[in-house]
């Protein structure tokens, strides 16, 4: 028989997510969807056909999963809100929540629950996410095949064998969209030093960095190979990689990134 998925909270990144299941083949009538406004529930239903509540433990009593998609900062509330129904039902968690571990969770439900736990990013708005997710030890085999499939609908799923590596994730995927929106902004601000209508090359530049990573992801090549591909002696790419290495693009990445997982190990 097939598993009933609630969402609770229906907003960018739980309608996202069911958007994509529904897209892979889910069927609407496993999936529902919970808010306090039905205003936010009615196009959800009306869009994709999915089952709608408003109250987060009637939904859960119904549940073999239940994907905790609210802010952070209300999850506590929402968490205990519903402890009895979860308790009572003991359903596969699953929590997209940036920056609560499991451990806590689990707690604020009232303790001893499969759960796992998800950092995504934002390009899964857009089908084209990429997430890393970490089961405790009371996940099981069957459990770990339906959180993959929850998150590949939006993109590409790894899994970490350590809670303390979604830090890493974070820094390498969860943040990461805006480091390649800062290089964007550079990309075009330097464009328009050198002669270029900004929107020409915020569109080349844009078009690159989708270009490149499909060419990449499509390879069996590493990256250092196929920047070697690009760059011919003397010519323009090597001058351009030259000036990158010398300025230790590589070292000022490390950093940021370190700084990164470290601020996510705080606020863990
Ligand atoms: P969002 O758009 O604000 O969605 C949260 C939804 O939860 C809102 O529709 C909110 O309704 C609803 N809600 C509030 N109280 C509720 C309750 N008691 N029961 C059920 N639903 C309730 O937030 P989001 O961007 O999707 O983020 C959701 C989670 O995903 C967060 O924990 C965030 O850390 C994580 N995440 C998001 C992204 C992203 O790209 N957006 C990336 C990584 C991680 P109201 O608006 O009416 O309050």
């Amino acid at each position: 028989m097939a598993s009933t998925i609630t969402f609770i909270g229906a907003g960018n990144m739980a309608g996202a997510i069911i958007g994509g299941m529904i897209e892979s083949g889910f069927s609407p009538d496993d999936v529902i969807a919970t808010s306090p406004s039905d205003d936010v529930l009615a196009p959800l239903r009306e869009r994709l056909g999915i089952r709608t509540e408003t109250d987060n433990a009637t939904a859960v009593a119904q549940s073999d999963v239940v994907v905790l998609a609210v802010k952070p900062q209300i999850m506590r509330e929402v968490c205990e809100q519903m402890r009895e129904a979860v308790q009572a039902r003991r359903p596969l968690i699953v929590s997209v929540a940036a920056g609560l571990p499991a451990e806590i969770l689990e707690a604020w439900l009232g303790g001893a629950l499969p759960l796992v736990r998800c950092m995504p990013n934002t390009p899964a708005l857009v089908g084209a996410g990429a997430a890393g997710l970490f089961a405790n030890d009371r996940v099981d085999e069957a459990q770990r095949r339906l959180a993959t499939e929850l998150m590949e609908a939006v993109g590409l799923v790894e899994w970490v064998e350590d809670e303390a590596l979604l830090d890493a994730v974070t820094a390498v995927s969860g943040s990461a969209p805006a480091y390649f929106f800062l290089m964007f902004e550079a990309m075009e601000e330097a464009g328009v030093t050198l002669g270029l209508p900004a929107d020409t090359a915020r569109r080349l530049a844009m078009q690159t960095a989708l270009g490149a990573a499909k060419m990449a992801l499509a390879s069996d090549q590493p990256p250092a190979e196929l920047k070697r591909n690009v760059m011919s002696p003397g010519g323009t790419t090597e001058r351009a990689i030259a000036h990158l290495e010398q300025a230790e693009l590589r070292r000022i990445m490390a950093e940021a990134m370190t700084a990164c997982a470290d601020r996510a190990a705080e606020m863990a």
